[in-house]
């Protein structure tokens, strides 16, 4: 046997350590207080320890080591010098609840190792503090046990975080003050932290105790069990990220948002987080969808815009718009015990809630044209509340759509009509409901909304009658057809039971959206009972123009693409085109739907939020020529002009936004050596152009002004053959594969 000697010293000393730890307990538990020494010391700036009596050595001003147990009422020890190394020799520094542990406060380069810290508000605590390293330490039972303030580049290694009410909190202005080195040798009540930075397309392992992203993105943290963090997931600079089905309870904050967007927050279950369940700030273009939310809040902070809020939960914990969160929609949730309060927010929508059983179902403090209508306010305390008079908000949808419903609204019903003042009733009350001279609900509602309409915001829903009703059933489909003609014309036949058909989803040219089936609900769209059972239908506008090329317009892709990647967020139902399927690939189905020009590349790059090039189809005798075109742009109008040799198409995106495109010709189609490019008329040299055997591309950027539009024009360009030569070229084209076949299936019959 080979004794390896520096293990066994190693484990000697362990044993020493457990030994000497065990005694600590001992007195702890069985005899009085540890004697200890009592007081604040201080490490001053120029090496010297305050109180002087107090029970730490140096020797060289570099390296401080506690000779016994420090007790304070404030704090423990308070460090003003750099560069130096604090070793606490295993010892412990006890507080009294209040106070810090160790203040790091505006230090660099201390080495902070082997410290047991006890009872303090805070155990180890970081302000401005950067490249300090924190070894082998063990925080247990402080109110909070490590604070980093605007503090960087520090490296925690092997430290425990124990029964403390809160473990890890990390805050900054940028994000520089969220780079710190914190590995997985840290651990929060025996789980490790994962604090990671820059990372991609990575999911958090399960056993997490405590979740930080930094920058990062496509990144999924699911089904952890997190409790007692100042944060249990925080997320900064994070984007397209997804946290979904973890249960975060008795935290100061649950999901803690800090300029982080594009991320999907779903189904998650937050419970009795201090300062909130879900907090946003300066967070934008988030979905919210599914979650339950109880003892905790939900709070968009400074400009946090542009959020979807949809479908929660939210029991005594209220939601929260505060400094400047405006254009967030607020669609279908239950909110109850405590209602949504607007500060300095402007222009969100709030419809579709139930809003019931709480003190105030709406306190307002400034912002204004916020849009409250189809919600249910049931047996609050109060209804609207206006700390700060003066705003002016909207309060229903106009007529006949109307606005909420009241239960404490004490109007009849006898008059209908924009002006309630033609006979007969119309579920809207007669007389509007007051709330203030600047705020008040033209047309309150009679009855309760319910259920909400529609299942997805950017709807507008028009119900139909051809539909199987179902109580539960697995999406695991979503099925995309062409009208074969128009939307208004479609959303009639689907009203009409005679059509026996119908879609959960219309799509117009314009991108317009229409839902007709509860998602819950079996439309008849399939032509296959089993897959109409288990998938989401979506129509799409064609005009009629399905077997032509280009019909499909960018509006039309684009809503329909954000439907479908909510449908598929909502439902788990992967981003692929095993699950996101045409009609025609659905088993038994002969119609060709959605048509051979349905971009499918295009429009899967979409859903899934990876740009894809848009594929146009320039034609020319019968014969297809896809021209790629990868843009930030909107690109519509596009068009080949044989006799011209030329590509036109149009470009639309912000004014004075940057753009690129890139274009992708065939040469078979068009080709060049020079090309000659205009914007608007004029030509432009500043473009680059390589090529391949078979194809051209071509890259310029520009300024948006209004439309631009585009020209590509070549001076050599696919032939016009002469009808005989087509013929021949089609018969070369047709015998050479089946030629193929045949052999093959000769190969196949001899073996
Ligand atoms: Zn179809």
């Amino acid at each position: 046997m080979v004794v390896n000697l520096k293990n066994s010293t190693v484990s000697k000393i362990m044993l020493l350590l457990l030994l000497s730890g065990l005694m600590v307990f001992a007195f702890e538990f069985n005899v009085k207080p540890a004697k200890a020494w009592t007081g604040t010391v201080y490490i001053r700036a120029d090496g010297s320890i305050d109180p002087p009596d107090a029970p730490i050595v140096t020797y060289d001003n570099i390296i401080y080591t506690l000779t016994d147990n420090i007790t304070s009422f404030a704090d423990g020890i308070v460090v003003e010098r750099d560069n130096i190394i604090i070793d606490g020799a295993g010892y412990t520094v006890q507080g009294t609840g209040t106070g810090t542990g160790i203040d790091l406060s505006s230090r660099i380069n201390v080495t902070l190792k082997n410290i047991n810290l006890e009872k303090f508000g805070c155990g180890i605590y970081f302000l401005g503090s950067s490249k300090n390293r924190i070894y082998g330490n063990n925080i247990t039972n402080n109110r909070e046990g490590i604070r980093f303030w605007i503090s960087s580049n520090n490296v925690l290694r092997n430290n425990s975080m124990l029964d403390n009410q809160y473990s890890l909190r990390v805050w900054g202005w940028n994000v520089s003050d969220y780079v710190n080195d914190i590995d997985a040798s840290n651990t929060v009540d025996g789980k490790p932290v994962y604090y990671w930075i820059n990372r991609r397309d990575m999911a958090v392992p399960y056993d997490g105790g405590f979740v930080a992203l930094v920058n990062c993105t496509c990144i999924t943290v699911e089904k952890l069990h997190l409790t007692k963090g100042g944060q249990s997931i925080l997320l900064a600079y994070t984007t397209n990220s997804i946290i979904t089905r973890n249960n975060i309870t008795n935290n100061y904050y649950g999901i803690w948002l800090y300029s982080s967007n594009s991320n999907l927050i779903s189904g998650n279950t937050l419970t009795n987080n201090a300062e909130a369940g879900l907090y946003m700030r300066v967070s934008s273009n988030n979905r919210v969808y599914r979650n339950n939310i109880t003892n905790s809040s939900i709070r968009l902070y400074d400009s946090s815009n542009y959020n979807l809020i949809s479908g929660n939960n939210i029991t005594k914990g209220g939601l929260l718009l505060e400094c400047s969160s405006n254009h967030n929609v607020i669609f279908g949730n239950n909110i109850t015990g405590r209602g949504i309060v607007l500060e300095g927010s402007s222009r969100n929508t709030i419809s579709g809630n139930n809003i019931t059983n709480s003190d105030c179902a709406v306190g307002l403090a400034g912002g204004s044209n916020n849009k409250f209508y189809h919600n249910n306010f049931i047996n609050n305390t109060k209804n609207v509340y206006i700390h700060v008079p003066g705003c002016a908000n909207f309060w229903d949808d106009g007529y006949p759509s109307g606005g909420n419903y009241w239960s404490n609204y004490m109007g009849v019903d006898e008059f209908s009509g924009p002006y309630q003042d033609l006979l007969g009733s119309d579920g809207i009350g007669d007389t509007p409901y007051i709330i203030d001279e600047n705020n008040k609900d033209r047309y309150p509602l009679m009855k309760p909304l319910s259920p909400p309409p529609p299942d997805y915001p950017f709807a507008e829903w028009i119900e139909s009658p051809n539909y199987t009703p179902a109580d539960e059933r697995n999406i695991t489909y979503i099925v995309i057809h062409v009208m074969d003609g128009y939307f208004e014309g479609t959303i009639d036949w689907f009203q009409n039971p005679d059509s026996q058909a119908s879609a959960h989803y219309l799509v117009s040219q314009e991108g317009g959206i229409v839902q007709m089936v509860r998602e819950k609900d079996i439309a008849w769209h399939a032509g296959n009972w089993e897959y109409n059972q288990r998938s989401i239908g979506i129509e799409h506008e064609d005009k009629g123009n399905w077997d032509k090329p280009n019909w499909a317009t960018e509006e039309l892709y684009q809503a329909s693409a954000a439907l479908v990647r909510y449908l598929c967020d909502k439902y788990g139902i992967p981003k692929d085109r095993n699950h996101i399927i045409g009609h025609n690939e659905v088993p038994g189905v002969t119609k060709p739907c959605p048509g051979p020009y349905w971009d499918w590349d295009y429009f899967m790059g979409l859903v899934k939020g990876v740009p894809a090039p848009r594929k146009f189809w320039a034609v020319w005798e019968n014969v297809d020529y896809p021209v790629l075109i990868l843009s930030n742009s909107t690109v519509s109008n596009f068009t080949f002009d044989q006799p011209e040799a030329k590509i036109s198409f149009n470009l639309t995106g912000p004014s004075g936004a940057k753009g690129f495109c890139n274009v992708t010709i065939p040469k078979n189609l068009l080709k060049d050596n020079l090309w000659t490019i205009t914007v608007n008329g004029v030509p432009i040299t500043d473009f680059s152009k390589t090529e391949n055997d078979t194809h051209s591309f071509i890259y310029f950027t520009y300024t948006h002004t209004s439309t631009l539009q585009v020209t590509i024009q070549g001076t050599w360009v696919v032939p016009e053959f002469p009808t005989h030569l087509t013929l021949l070229a089609f018969v070369i084209i047709i015998t050479i594969p089946l030629a193929f076949i045949k052999k093959k299936r000769n190969r196949k019959t001899r073996s």
